[in-house]
């Protein structure tokens, strides 16, 4: 970072430079497309910007820089991407001096930083997500360059510390414990986009989590695409359980989360740990993607039907009030429709208080892809419907639970809707609107429960 660092410092004069010029700073806007790991990447990027002068606009318009940080996990996220590059053309045809950067999984395949290259030539700036702490000096060179400046090259094994951070709000947090994935899902870009699993050392998570605590900050959540399997990789002793417990020991720090755990390595000592670690949000989110053996197998996922269920039945007897959510894909190319029904069946069977559902969406250069459909694209959707109904279901009368109950939330937002009512969560991750004013964010409030939805609960403040 410290050869980065003197890059944002020169992007700074140049900064100062254009402010007296135009009398304004000079604006960049930033937008996230994907997972939580994007959005922690976002607010790195946004923290080196910050350094180096730039304000923020959420308006494309206004920016002087833009920056689209992309996911690559289903189709839909690419596209949605390129069609916003294609609006920009006509932005910056008028004002020709605006930056345009892609970065993230997107272009980390190359095949789409070619066909952005050669399609939206009026960006100036594509890195992957390796090249993610490469950004000032890339960011240096593109504003001199009228080539496109493109980085993306793998560099697995390194993991660059102290890296600016600018967040949104001062009481949350994502902190990374470990990046990239080793598991090879066949339906699955993102090893392919990340990179081998790296963890961070506990001696450097431990000082940010603590540096976080002293800033105000209380809510935790540990980020890695398999956090199972943090620590395999250093000369340390050290595996995810016994980081929970570490986390778990930080004054000022109320509640922990963590995502995501890959249900072939949940193990017992992990449960054991959450059950026994006090901070820990009664929260657990174990992705099943499908119910069938076979798929399951040609997933390559690592474990069968009655094995999930099985960890389910232990982390249900070690800690009865969690809340369990889950993601599943609907649609993988050889799924039969009586396959698909062992994967209602495990809804039926959890009963999760949330899920995720996706459609599968084929991915170049995965296994997966060579795959040939059984089903029809409307049989497909029609499974779909049919698992958003068992599911919401279940979810409603879950909700249902919670009425009458008074619950700690921490109040995180004013809602979109209606700026008189707030939304937060309760310890167990349920999302909690109630009437209440804008000095309340922040800080945790007692709700009583008064009304469930299928998605969310409805309450008013208790105190
Ligand atoms: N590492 C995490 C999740 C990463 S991607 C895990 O394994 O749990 C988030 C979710 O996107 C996955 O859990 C899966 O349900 C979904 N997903 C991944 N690839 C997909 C694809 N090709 N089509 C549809 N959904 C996909
Ligand atoms: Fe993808 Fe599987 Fe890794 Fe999750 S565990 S990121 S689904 S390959």
């Amino acid at each position: 970072m410290n050869e980065q660092r003197a890059y944002l410092a020169k992007i700074k004069e140049e900064n100062a430079r254009f402010a007296a010029a135009h009398g304004h700073e000079r604006l960049a806007c930033t937008r996230t497309y994907g997972c939580q790991q994007n959005e922690n990447d976002t607010e790195r990027i946004r923290g080196m910007l910050e350094e180096a002068g730039f304000a923020f606009t959420d308006d494309e318009n206004k920016a002087e820089l833009v920056i689209y940080n992309t996911c690559a996990v289903r189709e839909n996220a690419e596209q949605r991407v390129l069609g916003r590059l294609g609006l920009l053309k006509t932005i910056k045809a008028e004002r020709p001096d605006m930056i345009i950067g892609v970065c993230g999984c997107m272009v980390q395949q190359e095949h789409i930083a070619e066909r952005i290259k050669k399609v939206h030539n009026h960006v100036d700036l594509i890195f992957g997500t390796h090249a993610l702490y490469r950004m000032p000096k890339l960011l240096y060179e593109a504003m001199r360059s009228k080539k496109a400046v493109v980085d993306i090259e793998n560099s697995d094994g390194e993991i660059a510390e102290d890296i600016p951070t600018k967040r949104d709000n001062r009481f949350q947090a994502w902190v990374s414990v470990m990046f990239g994935c080793n598991n090879f899902c066949s339906y699955c870009v993102v090893p392919y986009v990340r990179g081998r699993e790296r963890s961070r050392r506990s001696a450097d998570i431990i000082a940010e989590i603590k540096r976080l605590a002293a800033d105000g900050c209380t809510e935790i959540s540990l980020l890695g695409q398999n956090v199972n399997s943090y620590g395999k990789d250093l000369d340390e002793n050290i595996d995810f359980a016994d980081l929970l417990r570490m986390v778990n020991e930080i004054e000022g720090v109320k509640r922990i989360r963590f995502m995501t755990s890959h249900p072939k390595d949940l193990s017992d000592k992990l449960i054991d740990a959450m059950a026994e670690c006090d901070k820990f949000c009664r929260q657990l989110h174990l992705p099943f993607q499908a119910g069938n053996d076979r798929v399951l197998k040609q997933m390559n996922r690592g474990y069968t039907k009655a094995e999930y269920l099985d960890k389910i039945r232990r982390v249900k007897e070690k800690i009865p009030d969690i809340f369990l959510s889950t993601d599943v894909i609907v649609g993988f190319p050889t799924e039969t429709n009586e396959e698909f029904e062992d994967t209602l069946d495990v809804l039926r069977e959890v009963e999760f208080d949330h899920i995720f559902s996706f459609i599968y969406s084929r991915r170049e250069g995965t296994p997966a892809a060579k795959l040939d459909f059984v089903l029809t694209d409307e049989e497909i959707h029609r499974n779909f419907n049919r698992l958003l109904e068992v599911q919401n279901e279940i979810s409603k009368r879950k909700n249902e639970e919670y009425l009458g109950r008074v619950e700690e939330v921490l109040a995180e937002g004013v809602s979109p809707k209606d700026s008189t009512v707030l939304s937060g969560r309760c310890a167990s991750s349920k999302i909690v609107n109630f009437k209440g004013g804008e000095e309340l964010i922040g800080k945790y409030v007692k709700v009583k429960i008064t009304e469930a939805m299928t998605w969310s609960l409805n309450g008013e403040l208790a105190e």
